[in-house]
């Protein structure tokens, strides 16, 4: 079985080509390293069943030979990557899923797009079901990355229902752990940093906005079993344990026994009130639920970020 991971040099990218190397998978990784690293994937280079490919999927790629699954996981992640790259992060979202499409269609491959939870917006349903259609800005600082995965879950459908392509739409909701960039900007990596320099941690707004964390490694389970089971509807895929970021700002601070204080700064534009995952179709379908607890995934995740 012979798979293309866009993105395969980003944090999640990176754990998805290693899970299907390990189960026998070849793995082409395309990634354009604008907020991936080569890093990410330099322990795999060595493995013959492995093939990285610097090019930039907002423009047509050819593969030679057989593709059996395509996952689309290449975009700017964090809110202030896709700030500082909004064009990008609308090709990418827009031409990026069309040319992986294409070449699904090409290959006769089965077809996984990581979409997320941005999709909800600001939500007014709480915790988040499949089913609900969300409360996005389209013409707000985060249309670029919230409308770009509407669009690509839209072309996705239109793909499988006007060619028939064999396809799979995971919602993905906050993911933490190894490989997250310390400067990307989102909470956790923020968060760690700060506590390992004893710095303040800085919560934005009053902190009662919330998020539910899920480890790297239960997004990844539950990915592969989404790509192995029957079904196209999307799907939500995170954990449900939800916390206000305050809580989890002091939570960061007992966990790693670190000095630091709380300072509040300015919540940024369209900052999403409260998210938390409905994972009853995951539990249904795939027989899959996070198993990892918060003080666990952010122990590996801590002891990953002093390593660096
Ligand atoms: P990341 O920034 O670490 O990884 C994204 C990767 O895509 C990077 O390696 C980047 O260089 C690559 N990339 C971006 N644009 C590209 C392009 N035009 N051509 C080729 N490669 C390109 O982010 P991540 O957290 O690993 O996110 C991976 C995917 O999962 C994204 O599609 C993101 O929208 C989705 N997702 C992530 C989360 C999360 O909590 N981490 C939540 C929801 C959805
Ligand atoms: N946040 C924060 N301090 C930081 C970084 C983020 O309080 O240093 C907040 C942010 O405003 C949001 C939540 O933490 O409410 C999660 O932010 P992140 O950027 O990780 O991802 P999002 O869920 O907003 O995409």
């Amino acid at each position: 079985m012979r798979a293309l991971v866009t993105g395969g040099a980003g944090f999640i990218g990176s754990h998805l080509c290693e899970a299907l190397l390990e189960r026998g998978w070849e793995v082409i990784c395309v990634d354009n390293f604008v907020t991936g690293s080569k890093k990410n994937v330099e322990h795999l280079l060595d493995n013959k069943l492995f093939t990285l490919i610097e090019h930039d999927i907002s423009q047509p790629l050819e593969i030679k030979g057989d593709i059996h699954g395509v996952f689309h996981f290449a975009s700017p992640a964090s809110p202030i990557d896709y700030l500082k790259l909004p064009i990008q992060t609308l090709k990418v979202g827009g031409l990026g899923t069309h040319n992986t499409l294409g070449i699904a269609r090409a290959k006769k491959a089965r077809y996984l797009l990581a979409s997320t939870s941005e999709i909800y917006g600001d939500p007014e349903q709480h915790p988040q079901k499949e089913s609900y259609w969300g409360n996005v800005n389209p013409i707000g600082v985060r249309g670029c990355y919230d409308e770009a995965k509407r669009f690509a879950e839209a072309i996705t459908m239109a793909y499988h229902r006007y060619h028939d392509i064999d396809t799979r739409i995971v919602r993905i909701f906050n993911t933490y752990g190894p490989r997250m960039r310390i400067e990307d900007g989102r909470v956790v990596p923020n968060f760690i940093a700060q506590a390992l320099r004893n710095e303040p941690l800085t919560v934005y707004g009053d902190g009662t906005q919330t998020r539910s964390f899920c480890y790297v490694t239960d997004l990844i389970e539950g990915i592969i079993k989404l790509f192995e089971a029957p079904g196209y509807d999307p799907v939500n895929l995170g954990n449900p344990d939800e916390h206000t970021i305050k809580e989890f700002a002091e939570r960061i601070i007992e966990i790693m026994g670190a000095s630091s204080s709380i300072v509040y700064k300015p919540l940024p534009a369209d900052d999403p009130k409260r998210r938390r995952p409905d994972i009853s179709r995951a539990k249904e379908r795939l027989k899959w639920e996070p198993k990892v607890s918060l003080e666990e995934g952010m122990q590996k995740t801590i002891d990953w970020f002093k390593s660096q």
